[in-house]
């Protein structure tokens, strides 16, 4: 099941390469999976000859899956079916300052009615996978802390679901939930050596190497964003100085064109906000650099500076053959962001490393990074799914 899951679609024979089982034994469980409706033909594969293979893949409707990407402002929440299509979405504010535990609780039931509104009944559900931000244990699925927001130190995020939830239940930091998306999703499949980077309230990273997800000894790896690039830069949320988070971050950039909004520095962000600083958002700094405005171009080159100085690091110490950046800056303004970080490893990365690299604006979207969070759970809720329909089986051969 998990291999087919893996290669979306499959013959019998690429099964054989794949697992290395005999054919008669591949051939005995591919029919006991397509007799309990766990797999299904999906139609017929390239002939190498003689009759054209027929493909399988994993039957999406045995069960349905739970997405929750918590971020500091806005939480996004999916069902999807196994196959990691969206059947429902709902975007919520996540309202952390409220405090973990009524932020939690009211998260929780936006779960729930989100499941209800998608007519997805609780036993239908065989996991959830959070993403969130702040710094996480990850074999508790406990918030450490959260920089950005100090009442959620050592938050049970994974118990309080669990309470709530008689499945699988799995929390991990939120730009690798999102690099999961792009690779099941995006651009992020092919390349062995990968680094997505998050662009957000927050900034942080996840790197695969060979492939595999490396999270570091104690599962802190990828804290991109307290990268020191500047000394003397400003005070950042973790209480270092001249963090890269710092000067890059959405809130950041948002501070600053909110004074530039009140001393009146950009004419068209002044427009766009109707004179309002309150109304300053990542969204209307991308539109007024859309139009031309100075400030904002000049405010988002700057942040890409900062961006292309700290993965010029990265590119020099792991040498990856792709770097994806997204995040809601990358979403609202990655273009200028993009120009300026190109010419920032143009300039400073070594070159022969540097040629091969490719450096891409994400192009999901806030759903995907909800159906991201969904993979963490996605391999549990096949092994669920098959002992659920084979333990019903046996009762009915029971009676
Ligand atoms: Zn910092």
């Amino acid at each position: 099941m998990k291999v087919v899951y893996k290669e979306r679609e499959l013959s019998r024979t690429d099964l054989v390469d794949r697992t290395r089982y005999s054919a008669f034994l591949v051939s005995k469980m591919c029919d006991e999976l397509l007799a309990a409706g766990l797999i299904r033909e999906t139609g017929l594969g390239n002939s190498t000859g003689g009759r054209p293979p027929t493909l399988l893949s994993i039957n999406p409707d045995i069960g349905r899956v739970v997405g929750v990407h918590i971020g500091t402002f806005n939480t996004r929440i999916v069902v999807t079916d196994l196959a990691g299509e969206a059947l429902a979405f709902r975007k919520v504010p996540s309202h952390v300052e409220v405090g973990p535990e009524i932020a939690l609780a009211s998260l929780i039931s936006e779960v729930e009615a989100t499941l209800a509104g998608a007519g997805v009944e609780l036993d239908q559900v065989r996991g959830i996978g959070i993403g969130i931000s702040g710094v996480l244990e990850r074999s508790t699925g406990t918030t450490l802390f959260w920089p950005k927001v100090p009442q959620w130190t050592n938050v049970p995020v994974k118990r309080r679901f669990e309470q709530r939830f008689r499945t699988a239940i799995e929390v991990e930091d939120t730009p690798r939930t999102m690099a999961l998306a792009e690779r099941r999703f995006g651009q992020g499949s092919q390349a062995s050596e990968f680094v997505y980077i998050s662009v957000g309230a927050g900034t942080g990273a996840a790197l695969f190497l060979r492939d595999q997800l490396y999270t570091g000894a104690d599962g802190f790896a990828g804290e991109f964003g307290h990268l020191m690039v500047d000394a003397q830069g400003p005070l950042c949320s973790c209480g270092n100085r001249g963090c890269l988070e710092a000067t890059l971050s959405a809130s950041a950039l948002i501070h600053r064109a909110e004074a530039a909004v009140s001393q009146r520095l950009s004419t068209v962000l002044w427009r766009l906000t109707g004179g309002d600083p309150a109304k300053t958002s990542i969204e209307l700094i991308g539109q007024a650099a859309q139009e031309g405005d100075r400030f904002s171009c000049s405010l988002l080159r700057e942040a890409g500076t900062f961006l292309g100085l700290g993965l010029v690091g990265i590119i020099n110490l792991l040498n990856p053959r792709l770097i994806v950046i997204g995040g809601s800056l990358a979403m609202a303004a990655g273009r200028f962001l993009l120009a300026a970080v190109e010419e920032a490893i143009r300039d400073r990365a070594l070159v022969n490393q540097a040629t091969e690299l490719r450096v891409r604006l994400s192009e999901l979207g806030e759903v995907d990074w909800a159906r991201g969070a969904a993979l963490l759970v996605i391999n549990q809720a096949l092994e669920i799914s098959v002992l659920d329909r084979l333990s019903r089986q046996q009762n009915v051969e029971g009676d």
